[in-house]
């Protein structure tokens, strides 16, 4: 029984990682789900957030922003739209894109706008705390 998986993220732009990890915790499009090693296969749906890896006593974090997640017993792939480790998150980037899109929000004329904002928001704020809970963990 493989006491590892391999987890590997990529984007339509780079791969962002590929590691042997002991758990993974994912933002599926319908919650949270976790995954040890020897799991049942599925597919899902990623939502905005933070999927997190443990490796080596330590808890690592990477924002995730939409795609598909693919499970099987040794490996689990994240095919995502972005995606970005928490040491390679611009802050001040995010925190203008809050700005922005609070903005947004607060002057929206229809649905679509208002639900793009949202979405934006999402992302920023994901990104914050991604970035705050790895400097916690001390992986960043
Ligand atoms: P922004 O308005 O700042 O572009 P966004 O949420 O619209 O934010 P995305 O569409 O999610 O951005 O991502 C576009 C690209 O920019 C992706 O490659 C993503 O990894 C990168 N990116 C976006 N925001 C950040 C950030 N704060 N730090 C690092 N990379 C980022």
């Amino acid at each position: 029984m493989s006491k590892k998986l391999l987890l590997e993220i990529v984007t339509p732009d780079r791969k962002v990682l590929s590691q042997d990890v002991e758990y993974v915790g994912a933002p599926g499009a319908l919650g949270e789900f976790g995954v040890l090693p020897n799991h049942i296969p599925f597919l899902s749906a990623l939502g905005i957030g933070n999927l997190y890896y443990k490796d080596g006593g330590k808890t690592h974090y990477v924002f995730v922003s939409g795609g598909f997640a693919e499970v099987g017993p040794d490996k689990v792939t994240i095919l995502a739209e972005a995606a970005e480790k928490a040491t390679d998150i611009d802050l001040e980037r995010a925190r203008k894109a809050q700005d922005r899109a609070q903005q947004r929000l607060a002057r929206a004329q229809d649905k679509i706008d208002y639900a793009r904002a949202q979405a934006s928001l999402r992302r920023s704020l994901a990104r914050l705390t991604c970035r705050t809970s790895g400097e916690r963990s001390g992986t960043c």
